[in-house]
């Protein structure tokens, strides 16, 4: 059977690296098992969904390289999620309920109250046709329920029941079924709930594995009896930890925290993202890795660790720096030449070490191909004339800064900083930046003598 993964983000907010790492933990999988990657769109919340947010996902997944073989929507299927849910009334296991949510406040308090677990008694198992149709005819509309399978022909008398399974990063998993309420699967309003399209669609779309945040264990085991109940097999599952930032808190959607959006916007290469949303809280050490390929090699769900996976956004920022100092010409070009940046590769390699976004190249641009301010210090001033004096004749080459600099010595009898600074900063206006050597020849022999003079 082919591989098959899914990620399912509710169109309800922008994505941040939290999702991220969902949902490159599954398309690392489908590459290293030569599967499908699937997105499905979990917009059956109408109120929270919107189109913007689905497409901005699809954006952002699409700059990460995540492209999907196949996407699909939630709300395109209720003709599915009917059928299936007239499946699970005709066996006996969706069943209509009618307390409102006051009522079932009250219920979950008064059995706090009494230190009973909040979970739903199945009260509404005992009404008759006829108490159904008198609440009906008072206006009330059923919510329907799903029968746990936690009893042995009598659903008033559960027992302990425990679902398993083999988790691929947590391991071997047990809950008990009588633990849970009956989820309700169905609204008053006949629209469905996630753990319900969920499945329904898992098993139409024949997803192989399941990979998702640890927030969901609890829903998995509703939802592999779900599967059951549907006679399909469940698929494999797998619960990552989640990242939280160095301070202990949550990612949400909503607070836009850490955003792809913001972050593309600011500059930083997917692969920074991507490196840190995977290595951090794996049995690796969080570095920058170059490729979504490479970074395939290194998926190992088992070695997730099973704690919360802290991270440091300023970490992105180094990770970008190791990237950046790595990035060949052709694949800046074009980036570049939208920033107004020239000089072909001879520039982008003189500079790219003193980058830490490709954007950076900009503060050098002028320095090679505009106009500076020279930085010169009153006692600096004869010295860079007779600077000016000894370069050597012919064109600038790489070789020149040597050349030049070791007569200088011999003339002057400056040596370190003396030498170099204020020849550094008279042609580029900074006191730190790329390897004279290499900018030399790029700023060129008319720059350089106007800028000493
Ligand atoms: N829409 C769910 C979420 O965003 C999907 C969970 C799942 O992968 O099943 O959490």
């Amino acid at each position: 059977m082919t591989v098959t993964v899914r990620f399912a983000p509710s169109p309800t907010g922008l994505i941040h690296i939290g999702n991220t790492r969902t949902a490159l933990l599954n398309w690392l999988f489908a590459r290293r098992n030569g599967g499908r990657f699937l997105l499905r769109f979990d917009d059956t919340d109408v109120e929270r969904s919107r189109e913007d947010y689905a497409q901005a996902i699809a954006a952002d997944l699409d700059w990460l390289g995540l492209r999907p073989d196949a996407v699909y929507r939630q709300s395109d299927r209720g003709a599915l999620y009917a059928a299936a849910a007239e499946t699970l009334k005709a066996a006996g296991v969706l069943y209509p309920c009618y307390e409102t949510a006051d009522e079932l406040e009250r219920r979950r308090a008064r059995a706090r109250a009494l230190g009973r677990p909040p979970v739903y008694d199945r009260a509404a198992l005992k009404l008759t046709p006829d108490d159904r149709a008198r609440l009906e005819a008072e206006g009330r509309k059923p919510h329907w329920r799903f029968l746990l399978p936690n009893h042995d022909g009598d659903p008033l008398a559960p027992r302990r029941t425990d679902v398993t399974w083999d988790d691929l990063c947590r391991g071997p998993q047990a809950i008990d079924l009588a633990s849970l309420s009956d989820p309700v699967l169905v609204r008053e309003d006949g629209t469905c709930l996630y753990t319900f399209t969920s499945v329904v669609d898992d098993a139409d779309l024949a997803i192989t594995h399941v990979i998702r945040g640890e927030d969901h264990v609890a829903n998995s085991a509703v939802q592999i009896a779900l599967f059951r109940a549907l006679g399909a097999e469940p698929p494999v599952l797998a619960h990552h930890n989640l990242l939280t930032t160095a301070d202990g808190e949550g990612l949400s959607k909503r607070k836009g925290a850490l955003s792809v959006s913001s972050l593309r916007e600011s500059g930083l290469e997917p692969m920074a993202l991507a490196s840190l949303a995977v290595l951090t809280g794996s049995s690796q050490a969080v570095e920058a890795v170059a490729s979504l390929d490479a970074l395939a090699e290194r998926l190992d769900l088992a070695g997730i660790s099973k704690s919360s996976a802290r991270f440091d956004p300023a970490e992105l920022e180094t990770l970008n720096a190791h990237l950046v100092h790595a990035l060949p010409y052709a694949t800046v070009a074009d980036r570049l030449a939208a920033l107004g940046i020239g000089g072909g590769e001879a520039f982008w390699l003189a500079v790219r070490d003193n980058c830490v976004r490709v954007a950076d190249a900009a503060l050098w641009w002028p320095v090679v191909a505009g106009e500076i301010v020279p930085v010169i210090a009153a006692e600096d001033r004869d010295y860079l004339a007779s600077a000016g004096a000894l370069l050597p004749d012919g064109e600038v080459t790489a070789a020149t800064w040597k050349v030049w600099t070791e007569a200088l010595k011999g003339a002057t009898g400056r040596k370190g900083k003396g030498l170099f600074l204020p020849l550094r900063q008279a042609l580029t206006g900074h006191d730190h930046g790329p390897d004279m050597n290499a900018l030399l020849p790029l700023i060129g022999r008319e720059r350089i003598l106007a800028r000493l003079a």
